[in-house]
């Protein structure tokens, strides 16, 4: 278990932002819409605005990547557990810049 998730089989969780919509029954019981009502943390549906998360936590991969590589290990990171990486609300500039972070940070 990682250090800022409880998810065994992940040592880090990133957001690079947060929000989504339901697209289907799977959505059902989407704990991330559930953390977001519950935190009243961002609004969720089609055609809210999704909420970018800070430029301090996308530095974050990075040095994750860079401590993993010191200890010669790698690190699995759960990307977007509050939001969908592919939802089509996300604008697509956030969703370039989080390819190339995932690019950098995939090397050890
Ligand atoms: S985060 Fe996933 S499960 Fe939740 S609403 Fe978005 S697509 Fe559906």
């Amino acid at each position: 278990m990682g250090k800022n998730t409880k998810i065994a089989w992940a040592h880090h969780t990133f957001n690079p932002w947060y929000g989504c919509q339901r697209v289907g029954p799977g959505c059902d019981h989407c704990y991330a819409e559930a953390w977001a009502k519950r935190y009243k943390a961002v609004e969720w549906g089609s055609s809210t605005l999704r909420q970018l998360s800070s430029p301090a936590n996308w530095k974050t991969p990075i040095a994750w990547n860079n401590a993993a590589g010191r200890k010669g290990t790698r690190y699995r990171v759960f990307c977007a557990s509050l939001a969908d990486v592919f939802d089509n609300e996300a604008p697509i500039k956030w969703r370039m810049n989080l390819f190339s972070l995932i690019a950098a940070s995939a090397s050890t």
